[in-house]
Parts: structure tokens; sequence; C-alpha cells
């Protein structure tokens, strides 16, 4: 990530899912970036999104490679498309792996670290 994340993680910890949407083009960039990635402006302030996206691709990981998350293989990681028109990544969690789908409905859901996960809608 670059530019300034700070909003991002505050609303993290509010357990609501925000992602900068452009002043000049209003396209929603995410993840937070200093400039627009399709009109190139600066100016991006953070809005709420409703949380609602479909996964777009996945992986089931059968052996993590981050200590941090050892223990719980298999778990999924996924890239999912928001309503509002951005991708976001994150752990498809309340789903056994071999059930998760491209094109399924998920919604947002924080962690005990604060972190967006998502789980069927
Ligand atoms: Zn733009």
């Amino acid at each position: 990530m670059t530019g300034d994340t700070t909003p991002y993680w505050d609303a993290c910890r509010r357990h609501e899912l925000v992602v900068q949407s452009c002043a000049a083009c209003a396209r929603r960039v995410h993840p937070p970036a200093a400039e627009c990635p399709s009109c190139g402006a600066a100016d991006l302030a953070f809005a709420p999104v409703s949380g609602d996206a479909v996964v777009h691709t996945f992986t089931i990981v059968h052996r993590a490679f981050v200590p941090a998350f050892r223990g719980r293989e298999p778990y999924v990681l996924a890239w999912v498309d928001l309503a509002e028109g951005a991708r976001a990544f994150g752990q498809v969690v309340e789903c056994p792996p071999e059930q998760v789908r491209i094109g399924m409905p998920v919604r947002v859901t924080f962690d005990h670290d604060d972190l967006p996960q998502w789980r069927p809608a």
C-alpha cells in the first residue's frame, strides 16, 4: 500500500470498510493509493462501502508460509469484487473451503485483529 492508509486502518478498527473515491472521476480505488490509477488525480477521499462483494478468484491454502496462519489450514484467500467497483483481498471464513466458488456473494466481517474477512452473504 502507498499513500496515507491511516483512515483505512482506523475504519477497520471500527469494523467499517472504507475505500477511496476519486473526486475527479468517481472511480473507487483500493488498496489505498496516493493517486487515482485511472486519471492520476491526487484528490482521493475515504468513504464507506456496503461490504457486499462477490468472489473474483481464490486459492485454498494447505501449507501456510506465514507463521501467524499456521494451524489454520486449510483456509481460503480470495480477491473479491466490491459492489462499488474496487477489488479487495482477504480470507473467506464461515464456509468450508471446498464450497467457495467464483461469483459467490460474500459480505465483509472483521476478525479479532480487525482485519477484513469475507463470509458467505
Ligand atoms: Zn480518478
